[in-house]
């Protein structure tokens, strides 16, 4: 099948390759002409675990390419779909300037019967706003349709070929036939492709989105209650994560969710509550709580160091999770604002989110070739995101190279009682 993909970042290019490596005809266009030359030339402007060799094979073998020519990479197709950015508006709503632009652009380019696919996250109501964006502009038959994506990023190559499920709101034979023969393949092994009406597609993705942001909190506040109590929410997270009904994924504490999702889409959601009379009051809590636990990081080494004017603290860990480059909500991008404004000298240091880093940061912390570079002369060490490489600490190599003792540990990494044996003062989330 011949599809175009217009937007050219997390999602829009992991399913371009998904679907060039299934054998169809994908062109990928985005408006960033920067981004288009540097991916032709298989270069990566992102960092995905198994995409780099998915991109440069199926450019290779001609089953993908890449263009900034929007409208051309338009009427080569006949399904498009819309995976550009929904960044929240001022008051939190998603914006969708970007995604109306495009659906414009689909109506210009029209030569021919298409299905006008939204795959960006978008409030219920929005694809009905496509199809009268597309219709504005040309006289030719086209279907509209929605297919949230359910990625994570991370774990993005995985998720889109080999998908637990795939949600498909549609409202025609034309785009239901379509999506068919192109999803079918990715669930040879029997997971579902959930056909269903459109308002109920837009509404799944930001409710499972939702419901785990919510997941996470419910564990912080959890997390709080164990160190006020004396109790252990590792223990409390193996106790209830053994429950079928609740299930182990997404128990983890941490310094508050991030990342380019959860954050914005629990506040438009929020906002299409209150907009149509149906406050989602559990997730405006949510939110509030989320944005204090990103403050949690702070407290605990104000807690161990006292005060942090002069101090010196390395953070292992800037991207939002392990597995990432990307910083978009990152607890650090708080965590180091706070610190900075208190007079706190930064030693970072993190395995893929270096670049965005410096991009954030400039000249006002101090870049961390090797995470241990990032310990020299530091007083306290923050954990920030749980990467593989961060999990084994050599505790002696630490305590050579550091200053202070204090190890503010907010991924619950290490062993309390081995950190203390070790001689390091060491703080965790939710653990005595
Ligand atoms: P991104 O910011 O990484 O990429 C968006 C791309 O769209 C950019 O390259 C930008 O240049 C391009 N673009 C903007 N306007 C354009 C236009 N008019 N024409 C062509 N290109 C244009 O965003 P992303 O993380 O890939 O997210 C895209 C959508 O998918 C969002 O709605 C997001 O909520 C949703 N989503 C993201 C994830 C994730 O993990 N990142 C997962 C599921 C769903």
């Amino acid at each position: 099948m011949n599809v175009a993909v217009v937007g050219t970042g997390y999602v829009g290019l992991v399913m371009g390759a998904g679907l060039a490596e299934m054998g169809n005809t994908v062109i990928c266009a985005d408006v960033d002409a920067s981004k288009i030359e540097r991916l032709k030339k298989n270069d990566l402007p992102i960092y995905e675990p198994g995409l780099e060799p998915m991109v440069a094979r199926n450019q290779l073998e001609g089953r993908l390419a890449f263009t900034t020519d929007v409208g051309d990479a338009i009427e080569r197709s006949d399904v498009v779909f819309i995976a550009v950015g929904t960044p929240p508006d001022e008051d939190g709503s998603a914006d969708l300037s970007h995604v109306l632009s495009v659906a414009d652009t689909i109506g210009r380019h029209m030569n021919r019967p298409k299905v006008v696919v939204t795959k960006s996250t978008v409030p219920v109501g929005t694809a009905e706003k496509v199809r009268g964006a597309v219709a504005a502009r040309t006289k030719v038959k086209f279907s509209v349709a929605s297919n949230p994506e359910f990625l994570k990023e991370g774990a993005a190559v995985q998720d889109f070929m080999k998908p637990d499920r795939i949600v498909l709101g549609v409202d025609s034979a034309e785009a239901e036939a379509a999506l068919r023969e192109l999803y079918e393949p990715f669930v040879r092994s029997g997971n579902p492709l959930l056909f269903m009406d459109i308002p109920s597609a837009e509404v799944t993705k930001y409710a499972a989105n939702a419901m785990l942001a919510a997941r996470i909190t419910l564990m912080n506040q959890f997390a709080s209650l164990c160190e006020k109590v004396g109790a252990d929410v590792d223990h409390v997270r193996s106790g209830i994560g053994s429950d079928a009904r609740i299930g182990k994924a997404f128990l983890f504490p941490g310094p508050g969710y991030g990342g380019s999702c959860f954050p914005k889409d629990v506040k438009a959601l929020c906002i299409t509550g209150r907009e149509v009379g149906a406050p989602l009051d559990v997730l405006e809590v949510v939110e509030r709580v989320n944005e204090r636990q990103k403050g949690v990081p702070v407290e605990k080494l104000r807690r161990a160091l006292g005060a942090l004017s002069g101090r010196t603290v390395a953070i292992w860990g800037l991207a939002f999770k392990a597995q990432t480059d990307d910083m978009r909500e990152a607890a650090a991008l708080v965590v180091v604002e706070k610190l900075l404004a208190e007079g706190v000298s930064l030693r970072v240091h993190d395995p893929k989110a270096m670049d965005e880093a410096r991009r954030r940061f400039g000249d006002r912390v101090t870049y961390a070739g090797h995470r241990y570079d990032a310990l020299k002369g530091a007083d306290a060490l923050l954990v920030l995101t749980e990467w593989q490489e961060y999990r084994v600490l050599d505790h002696e190599q630490a305590r050579k190279l550091m200053k202070g003792r204090v190890v503010v540990d907010v991924r619950n990494l290490y062993e309390p009682e081995r950190m203390r044996e070790h001689g390091f003062v060491y703080d965790s989330i939710g653990r005595p």
